[in-house]
């Protein structure tokens, strides 16, 4: 089985941009700002949005179940107040409800939170827990920078998030550190602020000590990483000069890599560099990087066929990265699968 544990609603309908906007338009005159139900998209709208999208490349790639969560350059947490951000979340973290239940063999949920600069990720919790307890949600996008940018808020291993961190615990789900989109110029939102955000927040799990406050938090770290496995020396011989420990032992029980890179000579790198214990299978296709490589003639998203080519990876390896990280990094994913499977009975 082939679990991608990175994918975006990147193709919802044009009416969810427009509730956006009304959204948005609220903040200036609240006459405009939208009720949930004004929200009229229907199954039929979701199932057309995804079959030619990301349904039709998972029979093509021949992955199974996608790990599915909001766009994140659309969870924009540099905008809006308490109560915009919070409907936000609610709107669009309900559409991926609706779509695991129209697919419960393709799609499994992942949330983003109603996140706010300079305010206590605490009020993301009553969202995280309806989303994981009432809809059945297996992980959650927590975006690191919520000014878009700016870095406003204290590093990952400030207590600052530990309300979080808690109630991810007790619930036994992973987090995903993913940044939403750029409002600073100098950042290309998925070029550079994207995997800015990744290798900042390996570097701020290095000098800190989350993993001793919280042994079994697991964090994923998208994109393959950032720039941390091309630099893996770097970041050996920071954690040295630093007095941290080793990287093996100060983060990999806790810190996981997806293999969103998008050239076979990266993924060669990465499955050389980082222990294949910490690999998950991910392609965030329809996202970032949508296009044809040209030198290829395939999808630069189709990562599928970067780790089936991967010089080092044998079947063992593979089927970590594809199924078995994937289980123990999102324990809820079981119940996901039973009910995949019982659904798959039911069709055949
Ligand atoms: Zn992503």
């Amino acid at each position: 089985m082939i679990i991608d544990c990175h994918g975006h609603y990147t193709t919802a309908p044009k009416e969810l941009d427009h509730f956006r906007a009304r959204q948005l338009a609220g903040m200036v005159n609240p006459a405009l700002h939208p009720r949930l139900e004004d929200l009229l998209i229907t199954d039929e709208m979701l199932r057309e949005s995804v079959e030619r999208a990301q349904l039709k490349f998972q029979r093509e790639r021949g992955t199974d179940l996608t790990i599915f969560s909001p766009k994140a350059a659309g969870m924009q947490h540099h905008y809006g107040d308490e109560r915009v951000s919070a409907q936000w979340a609610r709107v669009c973290n309900d559409l991926i409800h609706r779509l695991t239940q129209l697919y419960p063999a393709n799609f499994a949920g992942a949330c983003q939170l109603p996140q706010l600069p300079g305010v206590s990720p605490s009020n993301c919790i009553p969202e995280l827990e309806r989303c994981v307890n009432e809809l059945g949600f297996v992980g959650v996008n927590v975006n690191p920078d919520p000014s878009g940018g700016w870095w406003k808020d204290a590093p990952l291993t400030d207590r600052h998030w530990y309300p979080l961190y808690e109630k991810l615990v007790e619930l036994d789900v992973p987090m995903m550190v993913h940044v939403s989109s750029s409002c600073n110029a100098c950042f290309h939102a998925t070029g550079a602020h994207y995997i800015n955000a990744d290798t900042t927040a390996v570097m701020q799990l290095i000098q800190g000590d989350l993993f001793r406050d919280f042994p079994t938090l697991r964090v994923i770290i998208p994109h393959g990483g950032g720039a941390v496995p091309y630099h893996f020396g770097r970041y050996r011989g920071l954690a040295l000069n630093l007095k941290r420990p080793s990287l093996e032992a100060h983060l990999f029980s806790n810190v996981f890599f997806d293999t969103c890179v998008y050239d076979q000579r990266g993924i060669d790198l990465l499955t050389e560099v980082i222990p294949h214990d910490n690999l998950l299978f991910a392609s965030e296709m329809v996202g970032a990087v949508k296009g044809l490589d040209p030198n290829t003639g395939h999808y630069f998203d189709d990562t599928r066929r970067y780790v089936d080519g991967a010089r080092v990876l044998d079947e063992a390896s593979r089927k970590k990265i594809y199924e078995s990280n994937a289980l123990k990094v999102f324990p809820r994913l079981k119940a996901v699968l039973a009910r995949r499977e019982a659904f798959l009975e039911a069709q055949a």
